[in-house]
């Protein structure tokens, strides 16, 4: 007899229980969203840089997920969208504020712990796409911050910051992601005008962003002649067009960038030719830091909903929870998750003693633990999918939506292959 599958957490999703933060204040001094407990059944063993502004954050995340996301999950993703305004809601809580100057409507501080719950409560909702889509920005806001005229932050910074306007980071193109200092689109100076052509694919918001950040080369080969460009969606030269039919990511807009003599200000050149490399490396520690913890999320997830199925079904006569073979895989689930949580803490703790001490970012540990991080959700998605047999295979459910999602995990932000080599020339070999 089949069993219908209705994890805890999105019956829950439906009925938080209100309570307002203590301490976290959300973005102009107004206390948040209302707080609920945590919707992750299992935690991790410890939190050993835990304080009372980052509990009342998390709860704060997982209320507003609770509330404004997980009941709409499945419609969203089936729907291959989803409304504009759950941006504005985000952007109200801060949630795109991290390292973003208060008078841009940023937080005007950094938490690497907070980034990293952040990441780990948006993976365990199991809908990537919603995530892709709402963060997509934070990976082109740091160029914007670290290189941009006060002009085009008090613009485009703002609008993006607050959830009104989208942002995209454009790098990828038909001819590859991985070798980005191999990159082809080209711009040159015309006058006042930088004149850009060229194709950036895959990107991420790329059909509703009304900002990108694009690299180009306007110099000679490497990344030492790539510049970055603050193109806005109506330069004229500039279309797109959507790709349709991922593998998962089903409610996140991804597009192909056209640039044909696309014309923008001179100024829109952030920075200078190749100080475009220290401003992208930062950003992409801070995107493996996100990916990962999402990771964490999205395996967490899996093995909760493993759980509570083995625990509502009987096979044979006996609940399967009671059955050798599904209690070992729940038992290395739950140590892989358990150690690569750890490995996440441990590491937005350096990064914030190396941001607040001026120190380098640990990027040999943030490529190590992105491959970490897919691995665990790979398997952890696989072995959930096991154990929930049929009933795991079912759309709608969200171990089925996670199983379809890993990969991309994978493959964007930097993938397996090029982590590891990453890695390994970071530990000076
Ligand atoms: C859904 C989705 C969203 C994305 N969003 C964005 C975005 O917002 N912005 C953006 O700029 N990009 C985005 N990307 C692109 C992503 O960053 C690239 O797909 C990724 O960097 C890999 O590039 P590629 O697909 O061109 O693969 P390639 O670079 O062609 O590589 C193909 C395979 O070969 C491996 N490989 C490459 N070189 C080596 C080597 N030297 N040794 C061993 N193996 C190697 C790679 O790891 C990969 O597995 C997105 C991709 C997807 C699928």
């Amino acid at each position: 007899m089949t069993v219908p599958f209705v994890p805890q957490s999105d019956r829950s999703a439906h009925n938080p229980s209100p309570r307002p933060s203590p301490l976290w204040k959300g973005r102009g001094g107004r206390v948040a969203l209302s707080e609920s407990e945590s919707p992750m059944r299992t935690q991790p063993p410890a939190r050993p840089f835990d304080t009372p502004e980052r509990a009342a954050f998390r709860d704060m995340v997982a209320a507003f997920i609770g509330k404004e996301i997980a009941p709409h999950a499945d419609a969203w993703d089936e729907a291959g969208d989803f409304p504009w305004d759950l941006h504005e809601k985000a952007g109200a809580l801060g949630l795109f504020g991290f390292g973003i100057p208060e008078e841009y409507g940023g937080l005007g501080f950094d938490d690497a712990l907070m980034r990293y719950d952040s990441g780990v409560l948006m993976g365990y909702a199991g809908v990537g796409g919603v995530n892709a889509s709402l963060f997509s920005r934070g990976i082109m806001t740091g160029p914007i911050v670290q290189l941009a005229s006060e002009d085009q932050k008090r613009t485009a910074l703002t609008e993006i910051v607050s959830g009104r306007a989208g942002g995209a980071l454009a790098m990828t193109e038909p001819s590859g992601g991985s070798d980005l200092a191999n990159l082809k689109t080209k711009a040159r100076k015309a006058g006042d005008k930088w004149i850009i052509d060229g194709e950036k694919t895959f990107i991420t918001g790329g059909m509703k962003a009304s900002w990108y950040v694009v690299g180009a080369r306007t110099g000679g080969d490497g990344f030492g002649g790539v510049s970055l460009f603050l193109v806005p969606s109506d330069a004229p030269g500039f279309s797109r067009t959507s790709i349709e039919r991922k593998m998962g990511w089903w409610c996140s807009d991804t597009a192909t960038l056209h640039f044909d003599g696309c014309e923008v200000p001179a100024e829109n050149q952030l920075g200078q030719e190749g100080a475009c490399l220290l401003a992208i490396m930062d950003n992409f520690n801070y995107e493996r830091l996100s990916l990962s913890a999402g990771c964490l999320g999205m395996a967490r997830r899996c093995l909760d909903d493993a759980i509570e199925y083995a625990q509502q079904r009987e096979t044979f006569g006996r609940p399967l929870i009671t059955r050798q073979a599904i209690r070992h895989k729940i038992a290395d689930m739950s140590a892989k998750i358990d150690s690569l949580d750890a490995y996440i803490q441990m590491i937005a703790w350096r990064i914030n003693e190396a941001r607040d001490g001026g120190g380098p970012m640990p990027a040999a540990e943030l490529a190590k633990v992105k491959v970490l991080a897919s691995k665990t959700a790979e398997f952890c998605a696989s072995e959930a999918m096991q154990i929930l047999g049929g009933a795991g295979y079912l759309r709608g459910c969200a171990v089925e939506r996670i199983y379809r999602e890993v990969k991309v995990m994978a493959i964007g932000g930097g993938s397996e292959e090029i982590m590891r080599d990453l890695a390994v020339k970071q530990m000076g070999l």
